[in-house]
């Protein structure tokens, strides 16, 4: 009983070890990418390739209704509420809009 209550607890200061080693080191990994970002600053209307940061506003003849960057395949994630990273190199500078859109959007998965 005490063999099993020993084994028990080596595993979980093991796994709890792991997990206090691991969180920072993901932290610094992410971290820069996202604050980088975050620093960028917010794309206006007419940025690149006919954005709007509201895909209602738009009246683009290749706008479908339902595209928005947030499900763009070239999103690259929040960095703050409503606001993240476009991997296409236009949008390399600024923050898009997650409701925005642009004329070179891709569905995404
Ligand atoms: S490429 Fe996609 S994510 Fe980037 S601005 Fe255009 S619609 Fe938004």
């Amino acid at each position: 009983m005490t063999d099993k209550t020993d084994l028990s607890r080596r595993r979980f200061l093991s796994r709890a070890a792991v997990t206090v080693a691991t969180i920072p080191v993901a932290a610094l990994v992410l971290h820069p990418h996202r604050s980088a970002l975050a620093d960028k600053p917010k794309a206006e209307d007419g940025h690149a390739h006919d954005y709007v940061n509201d895909a209602a506003d738009t009246d683009h003849a290749e706008y479908e209704s339902g595209e928005k960057c947030k499900n763009c395949a070239f999103w690259s994630g929040e960095t703050e509420p409503g606001w993240g990273g476009c991997y296409h190199p236009a949008f390399q500078d600024v923050q898009v809009n997650a409701e925005g859109w642009c004329s070179v959007y891709v569905r995404g998965s």
